[in-house]
């Protein structure tokens, strides 16, 4: 038996082709799983469980359907950090918190989406922390479907172009605030995704950090067992 983590798939409509795929994997690997830890970024976007676009909730009838067999678990990334509880229902899976602890095969883990440790990038920083109040939260869900879509159009495109001057290290998680949390939680393990830079990373002697690769170009999936941690990618 394994553990599967997987993260930054980014469904959307316009890309169906990542979609099939994962519904190729749900059926295959994350049906014959102990687990399957959902780290972030599931969707490209989304702007709320009330207003699910019609793929979003054929995505939910596929995870609710290997539910039966696979324990599912989500942490929300910075795309889809207003899914929330009647899509997980849906979904079959449920909500962890952005930082959760757990033991996998001996090994004290923390899981997160990655986004949190990004410290460099004030900015962003700066906006999470605003995004998060639940009074933003609670004005932003009750615009109408339309409006809440056009504004999460014109953050992604801000972004996108923001992102453009960044160095890749202020994009990366900053070691301080990774050495930090594992020393906080008292893991020696940590996975996470959202960097899109899949691998092995040793942040010291005794503690390793391992990231989950993105859905653009090809699936992506960290396995553990037993005998360890094994990241494969799966073609389209
Ligand atoms: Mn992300």
């Amino acid at each position: 038996m394994s553990v599967l983590f997987i993260g930054d798939l980014h469904l959307s409509e316009d890309h169906p082709y990542i979609t099939d795929c994962f519904f190729h994997f749900l059926q295959t690997h994350a049906q014959k799983a102990e687990a399957l830890y959902i780290l972030g970024d599931l969707f490209e976007v989304w702007v709320g469980d009330d207003v699910a676009e019609p793929f979003a909730i054929e995505v939910a009838e596929k995870l609710k359907a290997i539910s039966r067999y696979t324990k599912i678990y989500f942490i929300n990334g910075n795309r889809d950090f207003l899914l929330s509880h009647r899509y997980a229902r849906q979904a079959g899976m449920r909500i962890l918190d952005e930082v959760h602890t757990l033991d996998l095969y001996g090994k004290p883990t923390v899981i997160l989406h990655g986004d949190s440790l990004c410290t460099l990038d004030e900015d962003y920083q700066k906006f999470r922390k605003f995004r998060n109040k639940a009074w933003v939260k609670w004005l932003y869900a009750s615009l109408p479907g339309g409006i809440r879509r056009a504004i999460a159009r014109k953050i992604r495109n801000k972004s996108k172009s923001s992102n453009q001057y960044k160095t890749t290290q202020i994009m990366d998680v900053e070691p301080s605030a990774v050495k930090q949390l594992m020393q906080q939680t008292k893991t020696v393990q940590m996975i996470h995704g959202h960097t899109h830079r899949p691998g092995y990373n040793q942040v010291d002697e005794t503690k390793e950090r391992i990231v989950v690769g993105d859905w653009y170009e090809q699936g992506s999936m960290l396995e553990v067992s037993h005998d360890g941690a094994t990241l494969h990618t799966l073609p389209f």
